[in-house]
C-alpha cells in the first residue's frame, strides 16, 4: 500500500511541475511579460539605448553619449558645466535600458497621454519601437514652441510626468574644479516687488550689496535685519514691506570658451546627441529643485522669469499671492497644504518653475500653488532667457543644494527633415495614437510617418520598470 502511495505522490508532483512550467512559459516568458532592451537613442534621457557612460573630468557629473551619435573627435561636452574635452574613446559601451514589456494592461484600458508604449513597426513586424503617446484617437496635434497643442489647446503635463522626462541642466553638488564656469546662482537685490529691469544682471552693477553668502557649500541669507546690518530704505520711513527683496537668482551662464557664452538662454540640448549639428531652440520651461531650511516669520518669495514676464510668488504661513511684472495677478492664492513648515528651521524640499505655460510650486512633494499663463501672453518674439529666483524678507534661508532641470522640448520635425515638409497639424486617425520620442531632434515618430499615427492593433504594450536609474541626465 505504502509503495502505491509513493508512486501517486511522485506522479502528482510531476504533474504540478508541468502545470507550473506551462503557466510560467505562457504568462511570463511568452505571453504577458516580455523582457526587452532599448536599442536606439530616441527616448533618451528616460530610456537610453546603447551608450557610453562619461564622467565629466571637470564637474564629475555622469552622463550618457548615445553609441550611434558619438562625437567626431571622441571628446564629449558635459551637459552641466560645458566642459568639452571629455574623452570617450576608451569608454566601453553599455547596452540599452532593460525593460519588461507589459502586454496585458492595454487589453482592459486604452493607452493614456504621456504614457510610453511599445508598438510593432509597420514594414518590419519583427521590429518594435518605444515612443510616448501624445495624441489620442481623432485628435488634432500641433507642436508649437516645444509644447503640445491638442485641438488648439495647450496640453499640460503634470509635474510628476514632466519629472520623468526632464533634463538636468545644473546641480550645485557638481561644481567644476577648474572654476571656469561662472556662478549661475547669485545674490541680487531688487527694490520693490519685482519690476523687470530693476534687478541687477548679476554683473555687480547694483548699488545695494546682496546679503546672500556662499558658506560651506550652502547659500545663506541671514534671518533678521539687526540695526547694524546693511539695510536699504527705498524711501524715507519706508514700511517693512517696501524693503527690497534679496534674491538668489539662477541664470544659465556659460563658460567663456562656449560659442554661446554671451547668452543665458536655456537650449534644447541633449547630452546623448554629441554629433548632431543643428540650430538649438530656446526653452522657457525650467524648474528649480532646492533643499533648504528657513527661519523667522517673514515671507518667502519665488520668481519665475520667462518670455511672458516676471512672475513672483509671495508665500507666508497665512497664504500666497502672485504678481506679474510688479502688477498683482492674484492677491489671495489658495495654497493646497499647510505652510506651517515655513520658518521652523526644518529641512524642506521646494520646487518651482514653469511647465507648459503653467507656473508651479511644490513643497515637500506636494503641489501647493499653480497658475496657468494665459494664451494672450505669448506674443514675445525675442528668445527668452528664463531665470528662477528665491528670496526672503525677514526670513532666513539656507539653500543646501539646488538643481535646475528643463522640460522636454518638441521640434516640429527631426533633424534632416525640413519643418516645411511636415504638416503643421497632425490629425490622428480614429483608431490610432500620435506618438513622439522624448529625444525630439533624432526621433523618427508620428511627425514624419505614417500619417494618422500608430494604429491601435500595432501596439504591443507598455514598458515596466524601464526608465534608467543612472547614467543619464534626467532627474533622479
Ligand atoms: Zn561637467
Amino acid at each position: 500500500m505504502a509503495r502505491r502511495f509513493t508512486w501517486r505522490r511522485i506522479f502528482e508532483g510531476l504533474l504540478l511541475a508541468v502545470v507550473l512550467i506551462v503557466i510560467v512559459r505562457t504568462w511570463l516568458i511568452a505571453g504577458i511579460l516580455l523582457p526587452q532592451r532599448v536599442a536606439g537613442p530616441s527616448m533618451a534621457e528616460a530610456f537610453l539605448g546603447p551608450h557610453r557612460p562619461v564622467t565629466c573630468r571637470d564637474c564629475g557629473w555622469q552622463f550618457a553619449c548615445a553609441e550611434s551619435l558619438l562625437p567626431e573627435r571622441f571628446t564629449a561636452r558635459c551637459p552641466l558645466c560645458g566642459e568639452r574635452e571629455n574623452d570617450v574613446a576608451k569608454i566601453a559601451p553599455v547596452a540599452g535600458t532593460r525593460l519588461l514589456l507589459d502586454r496585458a494592461t492595454f487589453s482592459y484600458r486604452a493607452p493614456r497621454r504621456w504614457e510610453p508604449i511599445v508598438f510593432r513597426c509597420a514594414e518590419q513586424p519583427a521590429q518594435s519601437y518605444l515612443k510616448r503617446v501624445v495624441g489620442l484617437p481623432g485628435e488634432v496635434v500641433e507642436l508649437r514652441r516645444g509644447d503640445v497643442y491638442v485641438n488648439g489647446q495647450i496640453e499640460r503635463k503634470s509635474l510628476a510626468v514632466a519629472r520623468t522626462m526632464g533634463i538636468l541642466i545644473d546641480d550645485t553638488r557638481y561644481r567644476p574644479a577648474s572654476g571656469r564656469l561662472p556662478a549661475r546662482w547669485r545674490g541680487e537685490v531688487e527694490p520693490g516687488g519685482g519690476k523687470p529691469g530693476t534687478a541687477s544682471d548679476g554683473s555687480g552693477s547694483t548699488k545695494t550689496p546682496s546679503r546672500w553668502q556662499y558658506v560651506d557649500g550652502r547659500f545663506v541669507l541671514e534671518a533678521v535685519e539687526t540695526p547694524d546690518a546693511p539695510k536699504v530704505e527705498v524711501e524715507p520711513n519706508a514700511a517693512a514691506t517696501t524693503h527690497p527683496i534679496d534674491w538668489l537668482t539662477y541664470r544659465h551662464r556659460r563658460r567663456e570658451d562656449d560659442p554661446l557664452a554671451a547668452s543665458t538662454a536655456v537650449n534644447d540640448d541633449y547630452a546623448t546627441n554629441q554629433n548632431v549639428s543643428r540650430q538649438l531652440e530656446a526653452v522657457d520651461d525650467v524648474v528649480a529643485a532646492v533643499r533648504l531650511t528657513t527661519t523667522g516669520t517673514g515671507a518667502l518669495f519665488l520668481a519665475v522669469e520667462r518670455a511672458e514676464g516676471r512672475f513672483v510668488f509671495r508665500l507666508e504661513r497665512s497664504g500666497g499671492s502672485l504678481t506679474r511684472d510688479g502688477e498683482e495677478l492674484n492677491r489671495r492664492m489658495a495654497i493646497k497644504g499647510p505652510l506651517t513648515a515655513l520658518g521652523e528651521n526644518r529641512s524642506l524640499t521646494l520646487e518651482w518653475g514653469s511647465l507648459d505655460r503653467r507656473l508651479l510650486v511644490r513643497l515637500n512633494g506636494r503641489l501647493i500653488l499653480e497658475h496657468n499663463i494665459d494664451a494672450t501672453a505669448t506674443t514675445a518674439t525675442e528668445p527668452s532667457r528664463p531665470s528662477l529666483a528665491i528670496g526672503g524678507r525677514s526670513l532666513g534661508i539656507a539653500v543646501e543644494s539646488a538643481r535646475v532641470w528643463r522640460d522636454v522640448h518638441y521640434l516640429r520635425s527631426p533633424v534632416g527633415v525640413p519643418p516645411a515638409a511636415v504638416p503643421r497639424q497632425h490629425t490622428t486617425a480614429a483608431d490610432a495614437y500620435f506618438v513622439l520620442g522624448d529625444n525630439s531632434p533624432v526621433s523618427q515618430d508620428s511627425r514624419v510617418e505614417p500619417p494618422g499615427g500608430v494604429a491601435a492593433q500595432r501596439i504591443l504594450g507598455r514598458p515596466l520598470f524601464g526608465a534608467s536609474r543612472r547614467g543619464g541626465s534626467r532627474m533622479p
